[in-house]
């Protein structure tokens, strides 16, 4: 079986490249993303592997569909950016539904810790013999009130990490889970309380046409003042200008962003001799207050192993014999 990989980086290449010595796939890597122009590069190929920032827009679908892809292999969870409707009945799409809550939890949490206390500021002081600590006063994370939106598997990973901080828990999802708020301690509320009662917010629910720009001027407007705000699910949660106001307002105390609305051109590449042409990324980059990663909340060994596992398992199980237990459209959903 031929399998065409696009948006290779080194770390995938070692994980898929080690697991795939007990599949003995044919694996060809590219480094470009899959778009409307490379979609003709998977010709020969019975499988596209793609990852968040690949297109899977209408066109690029059709391009796949004449060229006799038997599957769109997601090795992500989410999948905002492929369009199901047009993969419907034309080509089967898998994805990676779980590979470890535990990576993106512990990555938001180092985002707030690195805000709080100032680390990443430290750091470069004490490199260069500046042993002032003026400016780093943080605040005790005990006792405070987090707000998670979103307590899916990430979400719950998150909540469990901040009760061990002490801090108080309000959580908002679409479907509460009644069972774990009893057993954590947790109180499921409305998003008006969240922004109002939150020291913390962090984001954690998935990137739908109803959570497009969740956090815009309005809901901005009824969080408290000097609110941090962490988002490490998709960019396109937050409306990134209404953030960028709040902040030279100093309505927001701090933001830490492993995803960004615009993050495809950018993320995952080394860039840092080019011009940045993205004015919004730039002016948020101005910020000593606002850290931003560029989405590596998932970059642990062990969730890029199961990321592997998972994907080639889905592939065996989809081309050889037609099942998809991690199927989100057509036949497999
Ligand atoms: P999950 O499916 O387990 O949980 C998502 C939760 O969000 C569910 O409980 C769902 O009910 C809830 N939800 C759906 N719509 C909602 C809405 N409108 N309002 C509030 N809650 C809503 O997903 P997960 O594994 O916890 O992942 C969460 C998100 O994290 C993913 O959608 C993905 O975008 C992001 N993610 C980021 C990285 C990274 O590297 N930064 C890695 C993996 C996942």
């Amino acid at each position: 079986m031929k399998i065409a990989f696009f948006d290779t980086k080194p770390y995938d290449k070692e994980a898929f490249t080690k697991l795939n010595e007990q599949y003995g796939y044919d694996i060809k890597y590219f480094k470009m993303h899959l778009n409307e122009e490379t979609a003709t590069l998977a010709q020969d190929y019975d499988v596209v592997c793609v990852f968040v920032n690949d297109t899977l827009n209408k066109q690029v679908i059709e391009i796949l569909n004449q060229s006799k892809i038997q599957l769109i292999a997601l090795r992500c969870a989410g999948y905002n950016n492929v369009d199901l409707e047009s993969a419907l009945d034309k080509i089967p799409v898998v994805r990676v539904p779980a590979y470890s809550p535990y990576a993106v939890a512990e990555h938001a949490l180092a985002l707030m810790m690195t805000l709080n206390r100032k680390t990443h500021k430290a750091y470069w002081r004490t490199k260069d013999n500046n042993f002032s600590i003026a400016g780093f006063t943080g605040f005790d994370m005990h006792g405070k009130t987090a707000g998670v939106i979103g307590t899916g598997k990430i979400g719950k990973a998150m909540i469990q990490i901040l009760k061990g901080f002490g801090m108080n828990i309000l959580a908002y999802d679409l479907y509460p889970d009644k069972e774990f708020a009893a057993d954590f301690g947790i109180k499921y509320t409305d998003l008006e309380t969240i922004y109002q009662q939150s020291h913390i917010i962090s984001l954690h629910c998935p990137l739908t046409p109803q959570t497009h720009h969740l956090i815009n001027e309005s809901a901005i407007k009824k969080m408290k003042n000097q609110v941090m705000l962490i988002n490490t699910s998709r960019g396109g949660l937050i409306k990134t200008s209404a953030l960028i106001e709040a902040l030279k307002e100093k309505k927001i105390g701090s933001a830490g962003l492993d995803v960004y609305e615009e993050e495809g051109e950018y993320f995952f590449e080394d860039l840092s001799s080019d011009v940045i042409s993205d004015d919004t990324l730039a002016r948020l980059l101005t910020f000593p207050n606002v850290l931003v990663t560029s989405h590596q909340g998932f970059l642990t060994e062990e969730a890029l192993q199961n990321i592997a596992e998972t994907t080639l398992e889905n592939i065996k199980l989809a081309v050889e014999k037609q099942e998809y237990p991690n199927g989100i459209c057509h036949k497999c959903g």
